[in-house]
């Protein structure tokens, strides 16, 4: 009776096994580009060159597009940072920043400042930030990390 059981188990777990290698089969011949058969080696995940070719192509314009959208918020902080300077304004409500297009989420540098203030930094202009305002706007001094 004994012997059976563990028959039985055996059994089963050979089936479990064969099915999840089956899905893992049916995943892999499915083309990450088209959607289209995949036919060959079990590796393969493109159904052509050009498949391969556009997929990698796309997945390097995001990648590009994402490093652009970075830079370009940035840009803009600095710009932002840069006309408060100008204009000696040293202190300014977070939402009048956000309202000229401040994005308070990209940043250069962040460390702990005095009296336990969110230090930032947009290259070498230098900020406190609390959760309703910039304040002690200043550009670091040539060299000063
Ligand atoms: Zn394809």
């Amino acid at each position: 009776m004994q012997s059976l059981d563990i028959r039985q188990k055996g059994a089963l777990f050979g089936k479990k096994k064969n099915m999840a290698y089956k899905t893992r089969i049916e995943e892999e011949t499915t083309c990450l580009e088209c959607g289209g058969a995949v036919t060959g080696r079990k590796d393969k995940h493109f159904c052509s060159p050009s498949c391969k070719n556009r997929y990698h192509n796309r997945l390097q314009r995001q990648r590009r597009d994402i490093r652009l959208e970075t830079i370009t918020a940035l840009s803009r902080n600095y710009e932002i940072l840069e006309a408060l300077l100008k204009e000696k304004v040293s202190s300014m409500p977070l939402p009048d920043l956000v309202r000229i297009g401040f994005k308070p989420d990209y940043v250069t540098g962040h460390r702990k400042g005095l009296y336990r203030h969110e230090e930032f930094s947009c290259f070498d202009i230098r900020y406190y930030r609390s959760s309703t305002k910039i304040f002690n706007v200043r550009r670091t001094a040539s060299g000063e990390r």
